[in-house]
């Protein structure tokens, strides 16, 4: 078995676990392997492995590894996009998990509008107020969808995405987690005309059980599955 083949099945594994100790299916959790600063080598054995999703955050990298990387792969951006990178992104990631300003969805529904195509994000929550971190405050989340519904047709929100801060014990981010699902299930019962709350994208390599444990059903992990990043 390739090294990384063994990491993807203990990862699988651990998802799992965190899945039945909540009651939850382990069947609705995506994994999205974060392939940045990975070569296509590496790349191609967690394909081969059966990783189905692969996660970028920089638009160049992304681009260049969507040349190279073979396969029927389903792109996930989940950086801070630019505005003048949108167009390089548009048309070949299943999903944006990183819309964090309204001058973003303006520039993503024009783009679509452009390719005649609709583009599914997620709105990113800065839940824990960090300076540090892109996202939207808790307050502003339902103002922001809901203007992004009226006014940017070409835009299909499809639910919430947090980075939790860093902690040396994963069981401190929780209430973090815990809050994004509260919110992700009060805007899903407002029936927003043209919003989903379909996914819940939450958890890395040092807290992804914990964001499982509280309903988490993307996990975006890069280091569990690749190895430390050089
Ligand atoms: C790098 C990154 C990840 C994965 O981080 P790991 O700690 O390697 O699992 C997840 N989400 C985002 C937005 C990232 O930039």
């Amino acid at each position: 078995m390739n090294p990384i083949a063994q990491n993807i099945e203990q990862t699988m594994e651990r998802i799992k676990n965190a899945a039945l100790r909540a009651g939850r299916d382990p069947g609705g959790i995506k994994l999205v392997a974060v392939s940045k600063g990975v070569d296509v080598d590496r790349i191609n054995m967690a394909l081969e492995a059966g990783v189905k999703c692969l996660g970028e955050n920089r638009a160049q990298e992304f681009v260049d590894k969507y040349e190279l990387v073979q396969g029927d792969v389903e792109w996930h951006f989940i950086g801070h996009l630019q505005k003048n990178k949108v167009k390089y992104v548009i048309d070949k990631v299943a999903l944006i998990h990183s819309l964090d300003r309204m001058s973003l969805a303006e520039e993503l529904d024009k783009r679509a509008k452009a390719k005649s195509l609709s583009v599914d994000a997620l709105v990113q929550v800065n839940v824990s107020g960090e300076e540090s971190k892109h996202g939207l405050s808790v307050g502003e989340v339902i103002p922001f969808i809901t203007t992004v519904a009226e006014k940017y047709p070409n835009i299909r929100i499809k639910g919430l995405m947090t980075i939790a801060p860093i902690a040396d014990d994963p069981d401190k981010v929780r209430p973090y987690f815990r809050e994004l699902r509260m919110l992700f299930q009060s805007i899903g019962e407002r029936e927003i005309p043209g919003v989903k709350m379909e996914w819940l994208s939450m958890g890395m390599t040092d807290d992804f059980e914990v964001a499982v444990e509280e309903g988490a059903n993307i996990v975006r992990i890069g280091r569990a599955v690749f190895g430390p990043r050089g």
